[in-house]
């Protein structure tokens, strides 16, 4: 989505807002294919005291696979934009510049990378998720493991004597 800013590019206090849809259902992460929903860019371009900022969000809803107990789960993703936007870069503020294309900024792409640098790298569907028991596979959410045997009270005796200090 290319954004025209010759209406305000010239104007102390203009602003132009933007509300987009970006489908990246074809998007692969994870070998999956998490974004089935369009995710929703919004925000604003405005010019404060003839500087150009651009601040607005991308939403999106995350379909993934836990990388602990491999079940599925949903998880809404928020990514910030925050940009300076120019028509020729002045300094040494390089990276935080976005250059203007004539009068034309694609905020589909700003906001396409600002997404998919946001990624992570880690997908848990709790934070303390148990995950998977390596012994027995079950998932340690839902069960109890089922690999140690149970306790024999016999040997619970025995091992509290061992346990006893000396
Ligand atoms: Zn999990
Ligand atoms: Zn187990």
């Amino acid at each position: 989505m290319r954004l025209n800013l010759g209406s305000i590019i010239h104007k102390p206090g203009g602003s132009l807002p933007f509300l987009f849809s970006m489908d990246l259902s074809e998007m692969e992460f994870f070998g999956e294919y998490p974004v089935t929903e369009p995710v929703t860019v919004s925000g604003t371009v405005k010019n404060r005291a003839d500087v150009l900022t651009l601040e607005g969000d991308v939403k999106g809803i995350l379909h993934l696979s836990c990388d602990r107990c491999a079940k599925g789960f949903s998880a809404t993703k928020t990514v910030p934009l925050h940009f300076v936007l120019a028509k020729e870069l002045a300094g040494d503020e390089e990276d935080e510049i976005v250059l203007l294309d004539g009068d034309e900024v694609d905020v589909r792409e700003l906001a396409f990378t600002a997404f998919v640098l946001e990624m992570d790298t880690k997908n848990l569907c709790s934070e303390d998720c148990k995950g998977l028991c390596p012994g027995c596979g079950v998932n340690l959410n839902e069960e109890a493991c089922r690999c140690k045997p149970a306790v024999d009270p016999r040997w619970a005796a025995l091992q509290q004597l061992v346990d006893q200090p000396e």
